[in-house]
């Protein structure tokens, strides 16, 4: 069922491992139509093998199960040694389109990259990662996924004790800028580049194919990946999606959303909206996000610099005129994407591009809802302004904005079909977590049918809609560590 294939073709970065025990798992959620996807039956999950599968308690016979190392910088910080230190590869699914994914475990013990870390997670902090991540997936954002919360019946020790739990996620791979940056120290230290290139032509052959065939192969996969995080960040500037703890292990190459810690989607616009307690500097805060990718980027490309030139000086030029383009594709997404969001899909750059500039500086006045904004503006397109209108301080600079975008003739069914009704605020996420941590899944399977069909306004749903009270808003934290 499963395929071995990182721990086969790079086993310099996989340390076998086993899971620790869980004395008594029991399924908190499991994502069907995901576990289709993977051609596994979610009844099996369901049984003794699948939660054993779940917790990695029980390894299929042709399985390699593996803590991925890696290394990266931590708030600009290198580290040299990071990797897994709570989580497990199991190994790759073939899935039904015939693409490999990863089937991983958080929480599933210590391994030898633990360090201090106890090896554990808590059911609030991995059904969070759930709701968030499938929210992401419902929104059409690239991501890992989750297939399943298993609670593991051990005690996890933070500031209280909490129940345990494991994560069972999904992804077009592991692989991240932290993997290559240790890869190219391990390289540098043994002066070749063997172990880099293998890793390099296993990131192409399994995300970026394109680049097998260009004439210098690294320097495409570092366009593909350039592209890929452009499109990635503008997608999570477009919904208000605040990642947190954007480390460059946290940093696919595949383009896909990984590690949701202190995620969390910013309500009222401000660019400098940052939830994670530990981020006390702003780096990671909304508004610098497409900048730090950029910065990721600069140390993805470092690591692959031996293998895209020969001579140190062309290499650098190369790399460098390959991230110039970066703020181009970027720019291009966030304002193709900006476009939808306001109903003018063929609108000229000349008019769109102003048209943004002097609406985000009234949000950012006006503290409004990120979110509902666009819901109401389709409202406006549809004859009836005066919701929308409702939310802005200085009316008569706002109205002067109504009377230009309507010159432009938005389509509010374009606007209701990229803008979302709902997503995972705050503060539905941590009642949820709460009820969920006490027993009752009630309110976090509720949240999820809401979040995971964004687009379609349900009656009886208007409370997922709201923003949360102003008061917890603005003192809500994230935390990491988790
Ligand atoms: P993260 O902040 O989740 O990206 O994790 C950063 C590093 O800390 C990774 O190497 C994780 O595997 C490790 N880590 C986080 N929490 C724990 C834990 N409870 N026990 C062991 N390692 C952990
Ligand atoms: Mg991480």
């Amino acid at each position: 069922m499963l395929q071995g294939r990182f721990v086969g073709e790079l086993p310099e970065l996989a340390v076998p491992w086993k899971a620790e025990a869980a004395p008594q798992p029991q399924l908190l959620v499991v994502n069907e139509p995901l576990a289709a996807e993977l051609g596994v039956d979610a009844d099996w999950l369901r049984g003794p093998d699948g939660l054993g599968l779940l917790t990695g308690t029980v390894v299929p016979s042709d399985a390699t199960p593996a803590a991925q190392a890696y290394a990266g910088h931590q708030f600009g910080g290198y580290q040299p040694r990071l990797g897994d230190g709570r989580a497990l590869l199991m190994g790759e699914f073939v899935d039904s389109t015939g693409r490999l994914r990863d089937l991983h475990l958080k929480g599933s013990g210590r391994t030898p990259f633990a360090r201090g870390g106890d090896g554990l997670a808590a059911v609030g902090p991995m059904l969070r990662e759930y709701v968030i991540s499938e929210a992401m997936h419902a929104l059409g954002i690239p991501t890992t996924r989750a297939l399943a919360v298993v609670a593991t019946g051990r005690p996890v020790y933070r500031d209280t004790v909490l129940p345990g739990a494991v994560l069972a996620r999904v992804a077009s791979s592991h692989l991240r800028v932290g993997t290559f940056q240790y890869a190219a120290a391990v390289s540098a230290r043994e002066g070749n580049v063997d172990l880099l290139r293998r890793l390099a032509d296993h990131a192409i052959a399994r995300h970026h194919p394109a680049a097998a065939v260009a004439e210098n192969r690294y320097l495409a996969l570092l366009d593909a990946v350039s592209a890929a995080q452009a499109k990635l960040v503008a997608q999570w500037m477009l919904v208000g999606f605040v990642h947190g703890v954007m480390n460059t292990d946290n940093m696919t190459i595949s383009g896909e959303t990984i590690d949701y810690g202190p995620c969390a989607f910013m309500e009222a616009f401000d660019p400098a909206t940052v939830f994670s307690s530990i981020d006390s500097s702003g780096r990671y805060a909304y508004g610098n996000q497409p900048a730090i990718t950029l910065w990721n980027l600069a140390r993805f490309a470092e690591t692959l610099l031996p293998l895209i030139h020969e001579n140190s000086g062309a290499a650098i030029a190369l790399a460098e005129a390959s991230l110039d383009s970066f703020a181009g594709l970027y720019e291009t997404a966030w304002t193709d994407g900006m476009r939808a969001k306001l109903g003018v899909p063929g609108a000229p750059a000349e008019s769109v591009t102003p048209l943004i500039e002097q609406l985000l500086p009234q949000m950012q006045q006006s503290h409004v809802d990120y979110t509902l904004f666009y819901r109401l503006l389709a409202g406006a397109a549809r004859g009836d302004a005066e919701p929308v209108r409702g939310e802005f301080i200085d009316l008569a600079a706002f109205d002067e904005w109504l009377g230009r975008w309507r010159a432009l003739e938005p389509d509010p069914a374009v606007m209701d079909r990229v803008n979302p009704v709902y997503i995972p605020r705050n503060h539905l996420v941590e009642d949820a977590l709460t009820a969920a941590t006490g027993g009752d899944l009630g309110p976090l399977q509720q949240l999820l049918t809401a979040v995971t069909a964004p687009f379609e306004e349900r009656p009886g749903s208007e409370r997922f809609a709201e923003p949360g009270e102003k008061e917890f808003s603005a003192s809500f934290q994230t935390f990491c560590g988790t």
